[in-house]
């Protein structure tokens, strides 16, 4: 019973395997046009050899029907040559061929053997044969639809085995038996095929589900290969790809957009003071924001560390509103856990192609415009412009003159006498470079300096200068400090701090009167990198000194933290010196100074009133243009020689300074 139903769902064609009957269709709709035409040739050549001998009706008035029929399904199927069936339709369509073919089946056997009435056993035989061979060519047609070739086989060769049968003629009796052998074994063969038929369209479509997985997961890899793990942003990857893109699909199309880069400002600190953990809960909230920020034409990405990217394909004129959208939305508080924290964002643009036409040329001058921001309009959105251009091309000038330059013979060392009160002595000076290029004639160190570390010159330039400054010192009379300014890269690199220990020891001069100076932003960078070079430092018996107290972080944290022996208060805050709020720094600095046993230098003191007031505080050391500027070493050697003074103050051996025994050394 089961198999009995099993098979009538068979024949109705199972719905269930649509891809099959999907693929069994498409193939199908190849084969049933010469299937019609196989049948249409056959009638026209049995009814011929008929004319004569069998009835008007049954030979042409029959056939006239017949191939109408035929030819319109002929017509029919080619015209659907081309049409893509869903799996629906294309059982629909074969459950009709299967009932149309059973029904044109039985006219034609229907007619044959009506022909088979009449005419000699030439004409008989043409009707067995005609029997024969369209069946055979129809059930090959059929192959790919064996439900109909089925029908047709039994529906034609059943009635024309019982008929050939009931007439007892061995021949006729043996050809129907013949064909019927044939159209069975045949059949056989078409079921083998169609079972290897429906096998391999099942794999191909498992093969197809494969693939399409595989696409799927190589999609969801290109993405997250693409995606920030910590903010769910778009990465640099997604970044540098993007800008790739734009820049190809933009060019020669007169059309422009821009670049930004945003860096947070205040955020090592951040990390420093609360630990990393918090600094990437701060990230993360950062990235939720910006993914909220929803701005029409913006794609926000993160570069890594605390620096993201946009583009901004709208209209240029409200691009840097956009820049400073984004850096407000940044600054406002976060509440991370108990804690609220606040950062800043500096943001620096450049447009396509205003500021260049390649990727790599844009992100460049966006980070230069970034670069500017941070150093000149922190918190604020910089737009890369012909300033800019003009400011590269200078530096690109340095940085070529520092190349070639001989340091020895360009580079002088200037020293500004450090001076003691309230005894108004030298106890020392800080070696101030100086620069005489023959090409750009005298260029200042706040602009070589930068720009050597930029271009990793400020190694060789550091080492030349120290080894000047310790030779110039040394043949002074007297034991005079000598304070010596270091950058960055200085005080992270091991090699540059072994070297400069190096010379202190060849040159026999005692470490204890040697200071560095260092920045907090020279620290920040790379903290822990600094911090140990520093340790080594001042284990070798020199000071250091932390420059520009008061204009970056001031964070007390780093007094702490850092081996610090002097702070030098930057000059700045003497020059605001009618401002109480400024005197209050300079008071508390000065205080602090006391409490942690450090030294304090106030620098840029100009005038009388601006020393009286020092005076008042008890502040122990100054610099300024007031006793004197730097001097070459020339003057200072002469003066020195003459009256044992310079710049009209008597020199002390810094052995005599009081000022010197707060050092904690
Ligand atoms: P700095 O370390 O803060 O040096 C003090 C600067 O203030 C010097 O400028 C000095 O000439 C100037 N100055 C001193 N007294 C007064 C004053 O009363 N009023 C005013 N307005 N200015 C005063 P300079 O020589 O142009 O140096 C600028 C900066 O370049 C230095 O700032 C230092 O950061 C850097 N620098 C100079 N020489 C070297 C060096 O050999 N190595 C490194 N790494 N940096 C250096
Ligand atoms: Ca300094
Ligand atoms: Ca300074």
């Amino acid at each position: 019973m089961e198999n009995i139903r099993a098979f009538i769902r068979w024949m109705m064609i199972d719905p269930r395997h649509p891809d099959i009957a999907q693929a069994q269709y498409n193939e199908l709709k190849t084969q049933i046009p010469s299937l019609y035409a196989l049948l249409m040739v056959n009638s026209v050549a049995v009814a011929y050899t008929h004319f004569d001998s069998a009835p008007f009706y049954l030979t042409v008035g029959m056939l006239v029907p017949m191939l109408l029929v035929t030819g319109s399904r002929l017509y029919a199927w080619i015209a659907a040559r081309n049409i893509v069936l869903g799996p629906e339709q294309a059982i629909r369509k074969m459950r009709q061929t299967v009932v149309l073919g059973s029904l044109v089946s039985v006219i034609f056997i229907v007619w044959s053997l009506s022909l088979d009435q009449f005419g000699g056993p030439a004409e008989r035989g043409h009707v067995a044969l005609f029997i024969g061979i369209t069946v055979i060519g129809c059930i090959f047609c059929l192959m790919h639809l064996p439900q109909a070739a089925l029908a047709v086989m039994f529906i034609v060769t059943v009635p024309y085995l019982i008929y050939y049968g009931q007439q007892g003629q061995d021949v006729y009796v043996a050809i129907s038996l013949n064909i019927f052998l044939v159209c069975l074994v045949i059949l056989q063969v078409l079921l083998n095929g169609y079972r290897g038929f429906c096998k391999l369209v099942r794999s191909q479509a498992a093969l197809a589900a494969k693939q399409e997985e595989t696409q799927r997961l190589n999609a969801e890899n290109e993405r997250l290969a693409q995606t920030d793990a910590l903010t769910d942003l778009p990465n640099r990857r997604y970044f540098f790809n993007k800008l790739e893109a734009l820049v190809e699909d933009i060019e020669g199309k007169g059309l422009e957009f821009a670049v930004g880069i945003v860096d947070l400002d205040r955020f090592k600190p951040i990390n420093d003071t609360y630990g990393h953990q918090s600094g990437d809960l701060l990230l993360t909230e950062i990235g939720q924001r910006l993914k909220s920020l929803d701005l029409a034409d913006v794609d926000v990405c993160r570069l890594g560390g605390d620096e993201f990217g946009f583009f901004y394909l709208g209209d240029l004129s409200r691009a840097a509103g956009i820049g400073q959208t984004i850096c407000d939305r940044i600054s406002e508080p976060y509440r991370i856990g108990d804690l609220e924290m606040t950062v800043g964002a500096s943001c620096g643009m450049a447009f396509f192609p205003e500021a260049g036409t390649t990727a790599h040329s844009l992100f460049d001058r966006s980070d230069y415009a970034l670069y500017n921001a941070k150093a000149e309009r922190r918190g604020q959105t910089t737009v890369y412009s012909a300033s800019h251009e003009a400011r590269i091309r200078s530096e690109r000038a340095i940085e070529n003159a520092l190349q070639k330059a001989d340091l020895d013979d360009e580079f002088q060392i200037h020293f500004q006498p450090l001076v003691s009160l309230p005894d108004r002595t030298v106890i020392g000076f800080e070696a101030l470079a100086r620069w005489h290029s023959p090409e750009l004639n005298n260029v200042s160190p706040d602009k070589f300096i930068p720009i050597a570390e930029r271009s990793g010159q400020i190694h060789r330039l550091t080492i030349a200068l120290f080894k000047k400054a310790i030779r110039q010192i040394q043949s002074l009379p007297g034991r005079l400090l000598l304070s010596f300014n270091l950058s960055a890269h200085d005080i992270t690199s091991q090699a540059t701090v072994e070297t400069l220990l190096d010379i202190i020891k060849r040159e026999k001069i005692d470490p204890t009167l040697i200071t560095f100076e260092i920045t907090e932003t020279s620290v920040i960078g790379s903290y822990e990198a600094a911090e140990k070079c520093l340790h080594t430092l001042r284990s070798a018996g020199v000071d250091l000194a932390l420059d520009d107290f008061g204009t970056g972080y001031s964070s007390l944290g780093y007094l702490h933290r850092l081996p610090i022996d002097c702070v030098k208060v930057d000059r700045n805050f003497i020059k605001g010196f009618q401002d109480p709020m400024a005197i209050g720094v300079i008071t508390s600095i000065l205080n602090l100074c006391r409490s942690m046993q450090m030294r304090c230098v106030v620098e840029g003191v100009e005038d009388e009133s601006q020393l009286a007031l020092l005076e008042d505080l008890n502040c122990e050391l100054i610099q300024g243009f007031f006793f004197s500027p730097a001097l070459s070493f020339d003057e200072v050697a002469q003066s020195v020689r003459t009256g044992r003074q310079v710049a009209g103050l008597p020199l002390a051996g810094a052995a005599q300074s009081p000022a010197l025994q707060t050092g904690a050394h």
